[in-house]
């Protein structure tokens, strides 16, 4: 008989999931403690996968040989305690679909610049005429992409909660950007716990493999691993790593040098990501000047950073993917005018005394936008002259651009998440810039 394999939450993930298994010939039954959509219903339907939604049957999950589970569950609700209780593996979409693919991988994770680096590497891997999957957190699943055909390269982005699902995933190339306080309520509120979720992008790497890790983070120190270490810096020269000296990018691998000056992303922190990047594609063997290219033609993209329109001289960039203090720190660094700055969202946590010196160099004006106003007015008060509030979106930038002088830049840079006013952080992005545009 076919072994069972019971898939838990129909995301991007999930349906990716169900359509390879089904595929690879398993008994597949997929259940959704909310709602389906109707394309996701097709796709189950198309596949002849049996499915249900708005509950969790145990009589019908319990028997599974394998449960594979959406990142988005947590391990201490109910079903999942009792599936490990009964042994039963719960596995992640990225360990099953592993199964499944003779590509070289470059899995990317870190708590911010995971997205950028991942379209970055793609970017370059294209551009060297690579066959190429992008795939994970961004776009389309890698379950579902694999379901099609397998490719020579794919490059993951991961999140810690997908780390959280692997057994025996490995990539060739591994990828740890940074490691900032994010998503403490799924670990207990320990950093440490959620860095080790992290560091498991290298646990079943071998010494075949590479590990490209941030060296300025002092989180990292305590990493361990097989695979060859590739230390990448913004400060320190390294002899076999990446760094950033003179305003030039240096990258020494197996004793060849290779340097980068012109670079499409701005900000101190996108100099790292591209640095990261450029390594990963030397790992694979991408020529310079393929790198050097793709990294000056290489699209923004939306919501980092993204820079929107200027207005009677003043400049408004959207920045809404930055969700944590970490993200903004950065955001605030790269602004070479006075900025008036839109904050605010659902606070995660905040402790914005880490803000206080890069704020007190930027800002002229705070634009207080959500929930969680109290801490920001509270860090800033009497450090900033102008803290006001707004209750929407249209608000905040009308506001903004009264406030703004010519040359002045407006940044919306949460360091909160969106779930207060906005959908997502792309609605709240997209808000932002259809107000702008209405100036
Ligand atoms: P992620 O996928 O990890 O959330 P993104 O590339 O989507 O990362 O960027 C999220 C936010 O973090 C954006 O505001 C971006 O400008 C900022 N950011 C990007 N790279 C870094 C980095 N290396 N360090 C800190 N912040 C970064």
């Amino acid at each position: 008989m076919a072994k069972r394999i019971v898939v838990l939450g129909v995301g991007i993930s999930g349906i990716g999931a169900a359509v390879l298994a089904k595929k690879k010939g398993f008994d597949v039954f997929v259940s959704d403690k909310g709602t389906i959509t109707d394309e996701n219903k097709a796709v189950l339907l198309n596949n002849e996968i049996e499915w249900e939604e708005q509950k969790h049957s145990s009589a019908k999950i319990l028997n599974a040989d394998e449960v594979i589970k959406s990142p988005g569950i947590p391990d201490n609700v109910d079903l999942i305690q009792q599936l490990i209780a009964k042994e039963i593996p719960v596995i992640s979409e990225i360990e099953f679909a592993f199964r499944y693919t003779n590509a070289k991988i470059a899995a990317i994770t870190g708590s911010n610049g995971k997205t950028t680096t991942t379209l970055l590497l793609g970017h370059v891997l294209k551009s060297a005429g690579y066959d190429v999957l992008v795939a994970g957190n961004v776009g389309v699943g890698f379950a579902l992409s694999l379901a099609e055909r397998d490719y020579d390269y794919i490059v993951l982005e991961l999140s810690s909660f997908q780390l959280d699902g692997i057994q025996k995933f490995r990539s060739d190339v591994a990828m740890l950007l940074n490691i900032s306080a994010d998503h403490l309520d799924r670990y207990n509120n320990k950093l440490e716990n959620y860095a080790a979720s992290k560091f498991r992008i290298t646990e079943n790497q071998t010494t075949q493999d590479v590990l490209i890790y941030n060296a300025d983070d002092a989180m990292m120190e305590v990493l361990t691993t097989k695979a060859k270490k590739l230390p990448i810096s913004l400060t320190t020269k390294q002899t076999e790593g990446g760094f950033y000296n003179n305003n030039k990018i240096t990258i020494n691998l197996n004793n060849t040098t290779m340097t980068m000056q012109e670079l499409a992303l701005q900000g101190r922190h996108n100099i790292f990501n591209s640095m990261a990047a450029a390594m990963a594609a030397r790992v694979f063997e991408v020529k310079d000047t393929v790198i050097r290219q793709a990294m000056i033609d290489f699209q923004n993209v939306e919501h980092r950073l993204e820079y929107v329109l200027t207005v009677h001289g003043i400049d408004f960039i959207n920045d809404s993917k930055a969700t944590n203090l970490n993200a903004c720190w950065y955001a605030l660094e790269s602004m070479t005018k006075d900025v008036v700055w839109i904050v605010g969202g659902v606070d995660k946590g905040n402790d914005y005394a880490e803000l206080t010196e890069m704020v007190d160099k930027k800002v002229k004006a705070i634009i207080c936008l959500g929930e969680s106003n109290e801490n920001i007015i509270e860090a800033f008060k009497g450090k900033v002259e102008i803290i006001v509030q707004a209750s929407n979106m249209q608000e905040a930038v009308n506001q903004s651009y009264a406030l703004a002088g010519k040359q002045d830049v407006v940044l919306l840079s949460p360091a909160c998440a969106s779930f207060d006013l906005f959908a997502n952080y792309e609605d709240r992005g997209m808000q932002f810039k259809k107000q702008v545009r209405n100036l």
